[in-house]
Protein backbone atom coordinates (compact mmCIF):
# COMPACT_ATOMS: atom_id res chain seq x y z
CA UNK A 1 0.00 0.00 0.00
CA UNK A 2 1.39 3.53 -0.88
CA UNK A 3 2.30 5.50 1.84
CA UNK A 4 0.35 8.40 2.65
CA UNK A 5 1.77 11.90 1.52
CA UNK A 6 1.65 14.66 3.10
CA UNK A 7 2.19 18.26 1.98
CA UNK A 8 0.98 20.40 5.11
CA UNK A 9 3.13 20.62 8.14
CA UNK A 10 -0.13 20.56 10.26
CA UNK A 11 -1.09 17.16 9.13
CA UNK A 12 2.59 15.81 9.63
CA UNK A 13 2.88 17.38 12.62
CA UNK A 14 -0.19 15.88 14.09
CA UNK A 15 0.35 12.15 13.09
CA UNK A 16 4.20 13.02 14.46
CA UNK A 17 2.54 13.78 17.45
CA UNK A 18 0.15 10.45 17.42
CA UNK A 19 3.36 8.52 17.28
CA UNK A 20 5.01 10.20 19.76
CA UNK A 21 2.15 9.35 22.60
CA UNK A 22 2.57 5.66 21.69
CA UNK A 23 6.21 6.27 23.05
CA UNK A 24 7.10 5.59 19.10
CA UNK A 25 10.71 6.24 18.24
CA UNK A 26 10.75 8.54 14.62
CA UNK A 27 13.43 8.26 11.78
CA UNK A 28 13.75 10.96 9.36
CA UNK A 29 15.31 10.13 5.35
CA UNK A 30 15.69 13.84 4.11
CA UNK A 31 15.59 13.74 -0.19
CA UNK A 32 15.32 15.53 -2.90
CA UNK A 33 13.28 12.52 -4.98
CA UNK A 34 14.50 10.73 -7.78
CA UNK A 35 14.97 7.71 -5.45
CA UNK A 36 17.75 4.80 -6.11
CA UNK A 37 19.10 2.03 -4.01
CA UNK A 38 21.38 4.54 -2.63
CA UNK A 39 18.37 6.66 -1.06
CA UNK A 40 17.12 2.85 -0.02
CA UNK A 41 19.14 1.82 1.97
CA UNK A 42 19.00 4.77 4.38
CA UNK A 43 15.86 4.23 4.69
CA UNK A 44 16.70 0.18 5.05
CA UNK A 45 18.61 1.56 7.98
CA UNK A 46 16.29 4.05 9.22
CA UNK A 47 13.37 1.06 9.46
CA UNK A 48 16.04 -1.22 11.25
CA UNK A 49 16.54 1.47 13.96
CA UNK A 50 13.07 3.33 14.31
CA UNK A 51 9.61 2.43 14.89
CA UNK A 52 8.58 4.72 12.03
CA UNK A 53 10.01 6.17 8.92
CA UNK A 54 9.11 9.60 7.24
CA UNK A 55 10.81 10.42 3.81
CA UNK A 56 10.77 13.68 2.82
CA UNK A 57 11.20 15.06 -0.66
CA UNK A 58 11.17 18.26 -1.49
CA UNK A 59 13.46 19.62 -4.59
CA UNK A 60 15.09 22.79 -2.18
CA UNK A 61 15.59 25.87 -4.69
CA UNK A 62 18.05 27.16 -2.14
CA UNK A 63 20.52 24.86 -2.77
CA UNK A 64 20.72 25.52 -5.87
CA UNK A 65 22.96 27.92 -7.23
CA UNK A 66 22.38 27.25 -11.16
CA UNK A 67 18.64 27.75 -12.36
CA UNK A 68 19.24 25.58 -15.11
CA UNK A 69 20.11 22.38 -12.53
CA UNK A 70 17.41 23.14 -10.19
CA UNK A 71 15.26 22.71 -13.59
CA UNK A 72 16.23 20.06 -15.01
CA UNK A 73 16.42 18.71 -11.43
CA UNK A 74 14.45 14.78 -12.22
CA UNK A 75 11.15 14.61 -10.70
CA UNK A 76 9.35 11.00 -9.85
CA UNK A 77 6.74 11.38 -7.37
CA UNK A 78 4.80 8.80 -8.58
CA UNK A 79 7.89 6.23 -9.05
CA UNK A 80 9.53 7.12 -5.77
CA UNK A 81 6.14 6.40 -3.70
CA UNK A 82 5.74 3.38 -4.98
CA UNK A 83 9.45 2.15 -3.99
CA UNK A 84 8.58 3.72 -0.29
CA UNK A 85 5.49 1.22 -0.56
CA UNK A 86 7.70 -1.83 -1.32
CA UNK A 87 9.86 -0.21 1.64
CA UNK A 88 6.94 -0.06 3.94
CA UNK A 89 7.54 3.66 5.18
CA UNK A 90 4.69 5.30 7.43
CA UNK A 91 4.61 8.49 5.66
CA UNK A 92 6.42 10.41 2.76
CA UNK A 93 6.45 14.33 3.38
CA UNK A 94 6.64 16.41 0.18
CA UNK A 95 6.05 19.97 1.57
CA UNK A 96 4.07 22.47 -0.58
CA UNK A 97 6.88 24.91 -1.21
CA UNK A 98 5.20 27.56 1.26
CA UNK A 99 5.74 25.09 4.05
CA UNK A 100 8.74 25.82 4.00
CA UNK A 101 9.33 28.88 2.81
CA UNK A 102 6.14 31.01 3.37
CA UNK A 103 6.13 34.59 1.95
CA UNK A 104 8.12 36.31 4.03
CA UNK A 105 10.80 34.11 4.80
CA UNK A 106 14.02 35.84 5.61
CA UNK A 107 15.86 33.55 8.35
CA UNK A 108 19.40 31.73 7.06
CA UNK A 109 21.01 28.51 8.96
CA UNK A 110 24.83 29.89 7.91
CA UNK A 111 27.94 28.05 8.89
CA UNK A 112 31.28 29.24 8.44
CA UNK A 113 35.03 27.30 7.60
CA UNK A 114 33.43 24.27 7.17
CA UNK A 115 31.48 25.44 4.22
CA UNK A 116 33.91 27.65 2.46
CA UNK A 117 35.66 25.07 0.68
CA UNK A 118 35.44 21.87 -1.57
CA UNK A 119 31.14 22.20 -2.79
CA UNK A 120 31.20 25.17 -0.84
CA UNK A 121 33.96 27.22 -2.74
CA UNK A 122 32.06 26.29 -5.74
CA UNK A 123 28.70 26.35 -5.29
CA UNK A 124 27.84 29.38 -3.12
CA UNK A 125 24.96 29.24 -1.24
CA UNK A 126 24.78 25.83 -1.57
CA UNK A 127 25.54 24.96 1.75
CA UNK A 128 23.09 27.77 3.40
CA UNK A 129 20.50 26.23 1.73
CA UNK A 130 20.93 22.67 2.77
CA UNK A 131 21.41 23.57 6.93
CA UNK A 132 18.41 25.87 6.49
CA UNK A 133 15.62 23.20 5.00
CA UNK A 134 17.74 20.24 7.19
CA UNK A 135 16.98 22.16 10.38
CA UNK A 136 12.99 22.89 9.06
CA UNK A 137 12.46 19.46 8.78
CA UNK A 138 14.31 18.22 11.83
CA UNK A 139 12.09 20.85 13.73
CA UNK A 140 8.47 20.50 11.48
CA UNK A 141 9.17 16.67 11.87
CA UNK A 142 10.45 16.18 15.19
CA UNK A 143 11.94 13.31 14.24
CA UNK A 144 14.49 11.18 16.75
CA UNK A 145 16.65 10.28 14.49
CA UNK A 146 18.20 11.10 10.77
CA UNK A 147 20.09 9.22 8.18
CA UNK A 148 22.52 10.83 5.90
CA UNK A 149 24.71 9.14 3.06
CA UNK A 150 28.31 9.56 3.34
CA UNK A 151 27.98 10.23 -0.63
CA UNK A 152 27.36 13.45 0.11
CA UNK A 153 30.20 13.67 2.79
CA UNK A 154 30.59 17.53 3.09
CA UNK A 155 27.17 18.12 3.94
CA UNK A 156 27.11 14.68 6.47
CA UNK A 157 29.67 16.90 8.38
CA UNK A 158 27.75 19.93 8.33
CA UNK A 159 24.84 18.17 9.26
CA UNK A 160 26.48 16.82 11.90
CA UNK A 161 28.11 20.42 13.23
CA UNK A 162 24.75 22.39 12.63
CA UNK A 163 23.16 19.94 15.02
CA UNK A 164 25.95 19.81 17.62
CA UNK A 165 26.00 23.84 17.47
CA UNK A 166 22.79 24.41 18.08
CA UNK A 167 21.61 21.58 20.33
CA UNK A 168 18.77 20.22 17.87
CA UNK A 169 17.47 17.33 19.80
CA UNK A 170 18.16 14.48 17.07
CA UNK A 171 21.01 12.16 16.11
CA UNK A 172 22.44 11.93 13.06
CA UNK A 173 23.17 8.46 11.29
CA UNK A 174 25.53 8.39 8.54
CA UNK A 175 25.57 5.57 5.87
CA UNK A 176 27.79 4.24 3.49
CA UNK A 177 27.46 4.64 -0.40
CA UNK A 178 25.90 2.48 -2.61
CA UNK A 179 27.15 1.79 -6.02
CA UNK A 180 26.52 0.33 -9.13
CA UNK A 181 28.51 -2.98 -9.65
CA UNK A 182 30.88 -1.07 -12.32
CA UNK A 183 31.66 1.73 -9.33
CA UNK A 184 30.11 4.55 -9.91
CA UNK A 185 28.47 5.82 -6.89
CA UNK A 186 24.62 6.05 -7.44
CA UNK A 187 22.83 9.44 -7.63
CA UNK A 188 19.76 10.98 -9.36
CA UNK A 189 22.22 13.05 -11.58
CA UNK A 190 22.95 9.75 -13.27
CA UNK A 191 19.98 9.90 -14.93
CA UNK A 192 21.32 12.82 -17.12
CA UNK A 193 24.62 10.77 -18.15
CA UNK A 194 24.24 10.01 -22.07
CA UNK A 195 25.06 6.11 -22.28
CA UNK A 196 28.53 7.08 -23.48
CA UNK A 197 29.44 9.33 -20.43
CA UNK A 198 27.65 6.32 -18.15
CA UNK A 199 30.28 4.14 -19.77
CA UNK A 200 33.03 6.67 -18.57
CA UNK A 201 31.84 7.68 -15.32
CA UNK A 202 33.12 4.51 -13.43
CA UNK A 203 36.80 6.04 -14.39
CA UNK A 204 36.19 8.11 -11.55
CA UNK A 205 36.10 5.84 -8.58
CA UNK A 206 39.31 3.64 -10.49
CA UNK A 207 40.85 6.97 -10.11
CA UNK A 208 39.84 7.51 -6.91
CA UNK A 209 40.74 4.20 -5.60
CA UNK A 210 44.09 4.19 -6.90
CA UNK A 211 45.17 7.57 -6.02
CA UNK A 212 43.87 6.55 -2.01
CA UNK A 213 46.12 3.62 -2.73
CA UNK A 214 49.29 5.77 -3.44
CA UNK A 215 48.10 7.92 -0.33
CA UNK A 216 48.01 4.66 1.97
CA UNK A 217 51.38 3.59 0.90
CA UNK A 218 53.02 7.27 1.73
CA UNK A 219 52.06 9.00 -1.30
CA UNK A 220 51.83 13.20 -1.63
CA UNK A 221 48.37 14.18 -2.04
CA UNK A 222 50.14 17.31 -4.83
CA UNK A 223 51.68 14.52 -6.62
CA UNK A 224 49.11 11.58 -6.98
CA UNK A 225 46.47 14.18 -7.63
CA UNK A 226 48.12 15.72 -10.43
CA UNK A 227 48.50 12.29 -12.22
CA UNK A 228 44.59 11.53 -11.30
CA UNK A 229 43.91 15.02 -12.58
CA UNK A 230 45.83 13.43 -16.08
CA UNK A 231 43.74 10.08 -16.03
CA UNK A 232 40.63 11.70 -15.57
CA UNK A 233 41.04 14.40 -18.59
CA UNK A 234 42.46 11.61 -20.78
CA UNK A 235 38.90 9.80 -19.98
CA UNK A 236 36.63 12.82 -21.24
CA UNK A 237 36.04 14.04 -17.79
CA UNK A 238 36.02 17.69 -18.06
CA UNK A 239 37.00 20.13 -15.11
CA UNK A 240 37.47 18.69 -12.09
CA UNK A 241 36.50 21.17 -9.10
CA UNK A 242 38.49 19.48 -6.49
CA UNK A 243 40.44 16.64 -5.77
CA UNK A 244 41.03 16.82 -2.41
CA UNK A 245 42.56 14.85 0.80
CA UNK A 246 40.61 16.62 3.73
CA UNK A 247 40.30 15.53 7.71
CA UNK A 248 37.11 14.18 8.05
CA UNK A 249 35.63 16.50 11.32
CA UNK A 250 36.68 19.86 9.66
CA UNK A 251 37.63 19.19 6.16
CA UNK A 252 41.53 20.82 6.91
CA UNK A 253 43.38 19.69 3.60
CA UNK A 254 46.22 17.34 4.18
CA UNK A 255 49.16 16.41 1.80
CA UNK A 256 49.82 12.83 3.61
CA UNK A 257 47.41 10.06 4.78
CA UNK A 258 46.63 9.92 8.39
CA UNK A 259 43.99 7.74 10.50
CA UNK A 260 41.19 9.87 9.62
CA UNK A 261 40.75 11.23 7.02
CA UNK A 262 38.64 11.55 3.34
CA UNK A 263 39.60 11.66 -0.42
CA UNK A 264 36.66 13.96 -1.65
CA UNK A 265 36.51 14.92 -5.69
CA UNK A 266 33.96 16.82 -7.86
CA UNK A 267 33.99 16.89 -11.60
CA UNK A 268 31.99 17.30 -14.66
CA UNK A 269 31.21 14.74 -17.52
CA UNK A 270 28.91 15.28 -20.38
CA UNK A 271 27.42 18.62 -18.53
CA UNK A 272 26.62 16.90 -15.49
CA UNK A 273 28.67 17.43 -11.97
CA UNK A 274 29.78 13.98 -10.20
CA UNK A 275 31.18 14.17 -6.75
CA UNK A 276 32.46 11.29 -4.75
CA UNK A 277 34.63 10.39 -1.48
CA UNK A 278 36.41 7.34 0.01
CA UNK A 279 38.14 6.58 3.04
CA UNK A 280 41.81 6.35 2.72
P1 LIG B 1 19.62 13.64 -2.41
O1 LIG B 1 18.26 13.19 -2.84
O2 LIG B 1 20.64 13.54 -3.51
O3 LIG B 1 19.62 14.96 -1.71
O4 LIG B 1 20.12 12.58 -1.34
C1 LIG B 1 19.35 12.30 -0.20
C2 LIG B 1 20.17 11.46 0.74
O5 LIG B 1 20.57 10.25 0.10
C3 LIG B 1 21.46 12.16 1.18
O6 LIG B 1 21.68 11.91 2.56
C4 LIG B 1 22.51 11.52 0.32
O7 LIG B 1 23.80 11.52 0.87
C5 LIG B 1 21.96 10.09 0.23
N1 LIG B 1 22.50 9.39 -0.93
C6 LIG B 1 22.54 9.85 -2.20
N2 LIG B 1 23.18 8.97 -3.00
C7 LIG B 1 23.56 7.94 -2.21
C8 LIG B 1 24.27 6.72 -2.43
N3 LIG B 1 24.73 6.39 -3.63
N4 LIG B 1 24.49 5.89 -1.38
C9 LIG B 1 24.03 6.24 -0.14
N5 LIG B 1 23.36 7.37 0.14
C10 LIG B 1 23.13 8.21 -0.88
Amino acid sequence: MTPPIFRKKSDLRAQVREWKQAQETVGLVPTMGALHSGHLSLVEQAKQSCDRVIVTIFVNPKQFNNPQDLANYPRTEHEDARKLADQQVDLIYCPDPDQIYPEGFCTNVSLSGLTDVLCGAHRPGHFDGVATVVTKLFTQTLADKAFFGEKDFQQLQVVKRLVSDLDLPIAIHSCPTLRDPDGLAMSSRNLRLSDEARKTAPVLYRVLTEMAQGLRDGGATSTLAAQARDQLAQAGFGEVEYLDLRTCGDLSPLEYATSDCRLLVATWLDGVRLIDNISV
